[in-house]
């Protein structure tokens, strides 16, 4: 009796497994199709500088409009993506499309406005991100300093030393490069010297209750001292209230994005 229904058991999770895998299937498959179709679009948050008040960045943060499912999170389809090449022809749209988006914006509209773009790490093992790079700046007149790289921290410390080197070869092309959703990769002082990164964005998780525990807003402040020390610009993340912001500022934190600041918007919203 015990065996059957094991037996049962084991049916049952092929048929959920079944399922599962087919709609991960599915799901790639619009997804390929997605770029083609323009349900993949840039949403982009400001960025702002703490000392002026003013939007010096936006954030490129892409979303997909399913036709039957609706808004997907890329926290959903990025890790799709990344299980196959996917990632890069996503990565290259991503590229291209928002760095033209902003050099029209500059010339156009004479904004002064840097472009963070985030990479995958699965895209650093791809031969052609550097001549896409390059091919972006280069078709688009966007300047390489007004371009930053964002590549999260747990993702770079996976394989620091392979890492290194693509990064040095895109810091040769002139853009910057930042370590996403620090704090949660577990990185020492020691491996984040060994890359030359610009910027360190402080994951939204330590800021969030900065303003009601000294504790938390202590943590903060011993990142941006790190951080400080090394020559890295400090950038928070998920700044959702004004109370947030005033404490960053004392603690001489860099730049902030946030709800609070302005959620991600399409272009014409956020230019109109
Ligand atoms: P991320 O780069 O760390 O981006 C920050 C995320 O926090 C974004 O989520 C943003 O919408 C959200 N956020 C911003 N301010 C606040 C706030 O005040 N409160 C809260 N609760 N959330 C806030 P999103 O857009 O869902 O993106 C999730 C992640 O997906 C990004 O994290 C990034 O790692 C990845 N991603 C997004 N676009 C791309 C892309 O074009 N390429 C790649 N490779 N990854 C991307
Ligand atoms: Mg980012
Ligand atoms: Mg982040
Ligand atoms: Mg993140």
């Amino acid at each position: 009796q015990a065996k059957s229904r094991g037996r049962g058991r084991f049916e049952f999770f092929d048929v959920e497994l079944r399922m599962r895998m087919q709609r991960r299937l599915r799901m790639e498959q619009d997804l390929r199709d997605a770029v083609h179709s323009g349900q993949l679009w840039p949403a982009y948050q400001p960025v702002v500088d703490l000392r002026t008040g003013d939007m010096v960045a936006v954030e490129a943060l892409l979303r997909w409009t399913h036709p039957k499912h609706g808004e997907i999170s890329p926290a959903e389809f990025i890790p799709l993506a990344e299980e196959s090449e996917l990632i890069n022809v996503l990565g290259k749209f991503v590229l291209h499309d928002t760095t033209r988006e902003l050099a029209t914006l500059r010339s156009e509209r004479g904004l002064d406005l840097s472009l963070k773009v985030n990479l995958s790490v699965r895209q650093l093992d791809d031969p052609h991100l550097i001549p896409a790079v390059r091919d972006a700046l280069a078709t688009t007149g966007l300047p390489p300093s007004a371009l930053t790289l964002e590549v999260t921290e747990s993702a770079l410390m996976r394989d620091a030393s392979a890492a290194a080197e693509v990064l040095t070869a895109l810091r040769s092309l002139g853009v910057l490069l930042a370590i996403d959703d620090f704090g949660t990769g577990y990185s020492s002082l020691a491996q984040l010297r060994r890359l030359t990164l610009d910027t360190l964005k402080i994951d939204r998780s330590f800021i969030t209750g900065i303003a009601e525990s000294h504790n938390a807003a202590a943590i903060v402040s011993s990142i941006i001292a790190m951080a400080h020390a090394v020559n890295l610009t400090v950038v928070a993340e998920g700044v959702e209230t004004p109370e947030e912001l005033t404490i960053l500022k004392e603690l001489g934190c860099d730049q902030a994005q946030g709800y609070h600041l302005g959620k991600p918007l399409a272009a014409t919203e956020l230019f109109h």
